[in-house]
């Protein structure tokens, strides 16, 4: 039997991006149960776009309570996850360091920011591989042995690395090319074009009073998108000045192309 898949121009554009394949290396791999089997996620890899190993820390840990965790050289608060495990549940995967179109990161609040852009980087990627620190985080020894990059996803600290590399894999899977049902939604969401969303309206127009606002009810796709690109505007300007400024500079760029 043959089996046709049906792409959109956007898909075929994007084609050598149709998969990914994410190692998560952790010391509490349930975490990962619910959110890579519920929606988006989920159908992404039983389409077979993306597929997620989850690889358990303490099968790669030594003695009868598979201890991953030291106290710190030099004293202080907090344990340092031990080097060994690490390297050998690193050793134990397919993908080698170096290998084309491969990363191997770290998540850390040292790291750098995670944002739009370094998503459409990563999803550029064949491989990736995503290492959660726990407790005061990695004895920086391995890290220096593996790592190509450290994220953060923002200026906070979080218990561990798994919430982190949930948003990495969620943020970068939905760019795969034929994850989301319409692939082309990825373009007019927050940060596509530098902006803010636009706000977003559905049924019933009238709700206890409050209605729609009347363009979009009109069928008049010119002006439909002259208002959200306004809208994006206002709100991006009310409150995210940082990025409102940008986007400013890029337009006079541009015009002055
Ligand atoms: N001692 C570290 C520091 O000062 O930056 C914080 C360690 S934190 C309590 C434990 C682990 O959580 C880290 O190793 C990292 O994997 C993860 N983590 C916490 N906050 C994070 C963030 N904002 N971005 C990415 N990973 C984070």
């Amino acid at each position: 039997m043959i089996f046709f898949v049906v792409f959109s121009v956007y898909d075929i554009y994007t084609y050598r991006c149709v998969f990914m394949h994410f190692y998560v290396i952790t010391a509490f791999p349930v975490i990962f149960e619910g959110p890579l089997q519920e929606t988006i996620l989920k159908r992404a890899q039983e389409k077979e776009l993306v597929q997620v190993d989850v690889i358990n820390l303490r099968d790669f840990a030594e003695g009868r309570h598979k201890h991953l965790d030291d106290y710190p050289f030099g004293g202080g608060s907090g344990m340092v996850m031990i080097p060994e495990p690490i390297d050998k549940a690193l050793k134990s995967l397919p993908v080698k360091k170096g290998e084309k179109k491969s990363r191997f990161v770290y998540m850390s609040p040292m790291g750098g920011p995670l944002d739009q852009k370094k998503l459409e980087e990563l999803k550029e990627l064949d491989n990736l591989v995503v290492l959660c620190g726990r407790y005061k985080g990695v004895d920086q020894r391995v890290l220096d042995s593996w790592i190509d990059e450290e994220i953060s996803i923002g200026d906070y600290v979080l218990s561990g690395g798994e919430i982190p590399a949930l948003v990495l894999i969620d943020g970068v899977s939905r760019l795969v090319a034929g994850v989301l049902g319409n692939s082309l939604s990825p373009g007019t969401d927050s940060f596509s074009s530098g902006l803010l969303g636009y706000p977003s309206y559905t049924r019933p127009a009238d709700w206890n009073g409050k209605e729609v606002p009347e363009i979009l009810l009109s069928g008049r796709h010119k002006d439909i998108a002259e208002w959200r690109l306004r809208k994006s505007e206002e709100k991006t300007e009310s409150v995210r000045k940082d990025l409102f400024e940008k986007y400013l500079i890029e337009i006079e760029g541009k015009k002055n192309e």
